[in-house]
């Protein structure tokens, strides 16, 4: 037997031994019910789930909700994304004098309620994508659905400080491209040995006094050229071998020095600096499809055809499946696709 509401079916699954009681949930998508009759669990099979609400995710939610198909949104571990970390969001188009990041996010939050997007907080523990419908669970919870859109981000690696994580927005920045305009004639910090460190260092320079490519090795990761071209410019300033033991002054609300220590003669420093931008590389949130879907030497899912992963019916937009532009418009623009993707699978799937 299946119960529908409001676009979503209950299908029948076996019951677990605690689940045979008057307990009744309600009738919410991927909530559990128990059949007393039958004594079987019933799982709401939904059109769509959205793992992830960062740009990719919402603007996949806002595409899907106002096509009819009711997606359910699974927040994630970093509710709102990269953006929900930063200040000001000058690039974005649309908004001549910026927005704040958390209220860009905020903003497409309730545009994809507005067409029926669903929110549930939870990160996501497996998938099962060798059948359809998948199976996703997070935590406790269990959901079915006929489309998957992964829109899981990449987490920016950060060196771990409390002080970075506190400062973060105000002054210290995992993106140059972001919020290299901020620092214009001021004296900053880059930190980090591989390529994004020198193409940040160097991205900035444009608009920074000095820039101080701080490594803890005094070879770099990064390619030669990468690494002649930071040399060969003169706002760049390599400070090695060093580790970052502080960001000062989180008691002032902004960044005005690092305390370094030399890896060699354990000397410690002080290097005034107004922004420290983190370039140690980004991690993609990818754990639970290892071994399920096809994924770069890095852990980046890999698509085809627009937003299409190897698994039909699975699609990927955002950071997760990009680590060239990395931008929030690119990140909607990959949402936008996932879901017209998504919408067009099960078009083209009626008897799922
Ligand atoms: P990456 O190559 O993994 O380099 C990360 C750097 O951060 C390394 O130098 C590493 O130091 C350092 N690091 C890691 N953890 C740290 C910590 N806790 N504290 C301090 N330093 C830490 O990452 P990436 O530079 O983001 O590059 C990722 C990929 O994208 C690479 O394949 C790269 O070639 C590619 N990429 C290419 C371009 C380009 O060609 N234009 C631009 C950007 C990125 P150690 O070296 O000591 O481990």
């Amino acid at each position: 037997m299946a119960v529908e509401k409001e676009g979503c079916d209950f299908r029948e699954a076996p019951a677990s031994a605690g689940m045979l009681n008057f307990l009744f949930h309600g009738l919410h998508r991927g909530v559990m019910l128990v059949n007393l009759i039958t004594g079987r669990e019933k799982i709401a099979l939904n059109n769509v789930i959205i793992i992830g609400s960062g740009c990719a995710g919402l603007t996949s939610a806002i595409y899907a909700g106002r096509a009819n198909l009711k997606p359910l949104v699974i927040d994630g571990l970093e509710p709102g994304g990269q953006l929900a970390l930063t200040t000001m969001v000058e690039n974005f188009p649309g908004f001549p004098d910026g927005i704040l990041g958390p209220e860009l996010i905020e903003n497409m939050r309730k545009q994809a309620q507005r067409f029926g997007a669903e929110f549930k907080s939870g990160a996501i523990t497996d998938v099962d994508l060798s059948k359809r419908p998948f199976k996703i669970t997070a935590g406790n919870e269990t959901y079915e659905t006929l489309s998957l859109i992964i829109a899981s981000g990449a987490t920016a690696r950060l060196i771990g400080l409390e002080s970075e994580r506190k400062l973060i927005g105000y002054g210290v920045s995992t993106c140059a491209t972001c919020d290299g305009y901020f620092f214009r004639n001021k004296d900053i910090a880059v930190v980090g040995g591989g390529d994004s460190a020198m193409e940040e260092a160097n991205f900035l320079s444009r608009f920074a006094n000095k820039v101080y490519l701080v490594h803890r090795r005094s070879e770099f990761r990064a390619s030669k050229i990468m690494v002649d071209r930071a040399r060969a410019n003169e706002k760049i300033q390599f400070v090695t071998p060093v580790v970052v033991e502080d960001i000062r002054d989180v008691s002032k609300g902004g960044v005005e020095k690092m305390i370094l220590r030399n890896t060699q003669t354990k000397a410690v420093s002080e290097l005034p600096v107004e922004g420290v931008f983190v370039a140690i590389g980004h991690e993609p949130n990818t754990k639970v499809f290892r071994g399920k879907l096809d994924m770069d030497e890095n852990g980046y899912l890999l698509t085809h055809h627009g937003s299409q992963t190897k698994v039909p019916g699975v699609f990927a937009a955002g950071d997760v499946q990009d680590h060239h532009y990395r931008q929030a418009v690119t990140a909607a623009g990959s949402g936008c696709m996932a879901a017209i993707d998504a919408e067009k699978f099960l078009e083209a799937h009626p008897g799922l």
